[in-house]
């Protein structure tokens, strides 16, 4: 039964604000992150190492938030609460970022990864809220979705990359920091039209007085807040993540175990397969977030920018080619998956999820390639460049984008924004694990302005990331025919 809101055809009109809010909130996050890693090697002096640690100390808890941030709407402050105070504080955190000053930096990611924590899985979720349980059109709403999410990211990485590295740092910052604010005002005045969705679940308890006065919504974004000045310790300790992102991996495995086991054989048997599919994207995000560590640095140094007689700036062509090519194949797929469906030769998820190892592998094995082909001068082609971005984003669509859909039509309704939440936590690890990765390819101050010397500490690990995934990918499609029977009527 559909909603009575809800056209019959098309996609509901709500699709479109959430689309436009997320596009501007992805501009500035994305434009942020262009710079980051740079912006620490070559303007705050960072030992590579040492970037690399923090880049994936960030990201890590950036996507670790939502855990909580999930749970915070799912229990207290339904979704569009937790998107509109996630959303104030990262614009609270962009433009803190775009202050010249020592102490700005952490206390600006700090703002961001809490903010991110309340904004990122709830707005998904709201996309879920659109379509009744077995409308065909989720795929496709998720598709679109998925599709403002790299508008935004691929103009955020052009602009934000362009003004930080050319002008000034804290100019892309800040630049960042406006577009996140139009974000905000797209959901604040567009959010209206939601009508029931995403509400509080229980309002009365929202607003009831938990101690002196204060009520339970307000404890919630203090606590929130007290979180800030833990994070920018963090920080300055950033050896503890790595017990931090361990322990809360197991933890958070073992409380999805115990909930599961709580339910009745069916919805626990779609949770283990949804689990099981969660756990091998953490692998596809190490990988695939190179491309906003190592890879940035790797473009800056060992790829040939020049086209047409103009020298590219290279975070710009690093940070908008995976969008790019996202927004361009969103069309192929949006045509592919239903085509096949047609003819019945629809790959399952989990099948989907193994193509995109192949795929990414495929990627990096011609990133490695164009190494080897480019001793003499270190600077691999660009069109070398772009066709490995051409496969690594063929395997983000058969794994990102479904993954959102898979997770709100596997999880119990109940448990969707947590389950959400946790999809996110496998890319917090998996970035986690992308900072490690990208720590191997750190290049000795003294060669960094030499591509022939600086190129063969790329190309090694590059060469491995490939034989890796197409490891893990074949690993996971050997488990397919597993996941299909723990997945039920579902595909
Ligand atoms: N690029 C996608 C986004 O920003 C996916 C990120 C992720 O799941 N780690 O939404």
């Amino acid at each position: 039964t559909l909603p009575e809101d809800q056209p019959a055809k098309g996609h509901p009109k709500q699709l479109y604000v959430l689309f436009f809010a997320e596009m501007w909130e992805r501009f500035s996050f994305y434009g942020m992150k262009a710079l980051l890693l740079a912006y620490m090697v070559t303007e705050l002096k960072f030992d590579e190492p040492k970037g690399y640690a923090i880049l994936g100390s960030y990201a890590a808890l950036v996507y670790t938030m939502p855990m909580f941030g999930g749970m915070m709407a799912d229990k207290f402050l339904g979704y569009r609460k937790a998107v509109l105070f996630g959303g104030i504080l990262m614009t609270i955190g962009h433009l803190v970022l775009a202050v010249p000053a020592d102490w700005s930096f952490f206390y600006g990611m700090a703002f961001i990864i809490c903010g991110n924590g309340f904004f990122k899985p709830n707005i998904s979720s709201l996309v879920g809220t659109l379509y009744a349980e077995n409308d065909p059109r989720r795929d496709s709403g998720f598709s679109i979705f998925y599709m403002g999410i790299n508008i935004g990211a691929a103009l955020g990485g052009l602009l934000c990359g362009y003004v930080g590295q050319q002008i000034n740092w804290h100019y892309g910052f800040g630049l960042a920091g406006i577009f996140m604010v139009l974000g905000l005002i797209v959901f604040y005045i567009g959010g209206k039209s939601l009508g029931e969705r995403g509400l509080p679940p229980n309002p009365a308890q929202l607003k009831q007085g938990l101690f002196l006065g204060i009520s339970r919504e307000v404890f919630i974004y203090l606590g929130a807040l007290a979180l800030i000045p833990v994070i920018v310790a963090l920080f300055h300790r950033y050896e503890i993540m790595d017990f931090l992102m361990f322990g809360l991996g197991a933890l958070a495995l073992l409380y999805i175990l115990f909930v599961a086991f709580q339910l009745e054989k069916i919805a626990r048997n779609k949770l283990f397969a949804a689990l099981i599919m969660i756990v091998f994207s953490t692998m596809f995000w190490a990988f695939y977030e190179q491309n906003a560590g190592s890879l940035n640095l790797f473009a800056m140094r060992n790829v040939d920018m020049e086209l047409a007689g103009v020298q590219l700036p290279p975070l710009s062509v690093n940070n908008f080619l995976p969008p790019a090519w996202v927004i361009i194949l969103s069309f192929f797929f949006a045509w592919l998956w239903p085509a096949l469906n047609r003819r019945n030769l629809e790959p399952s998820t989990p099948l989907k999820f193994g193509f995109s190892f192949l795929l990414l592998g495929a990627g990096f094995y011609l990133f490695y390639w164009s190494c080897q082909l480019s001793q003499e001068t270190g600077l691999i082609p660009l069109y070398a460049f772009v066709a490995g971005y051409f496969f690594i984003i063929c395997g983000e669509m058969c794994l990102s984008p479904i993954g959102l859909s898979m997770v709100t039509k596997l999880s119990p309704v109940k448990m969707v924004a947590l389950m959400m939440g946790i999809w996110f936590f496998a890319s917090a690890i998996g970035e986690f694990l992308a900072g490690k990765i990208g720590a191997l390819m750190s290049v000795p101050k003294e060669v960094v302005d030499n591509p022939v010397l600086s190129l063969p500490y790329y190309a090694d690990i590059l060469s491995k990331i490939g034989i890796g995934s197409f490891a893990i990918g074949i690993l996971l499609i050997c488990c397919v025919p597993l996941i299909r029977k723990l997945m039920g009527e579902v595909r």
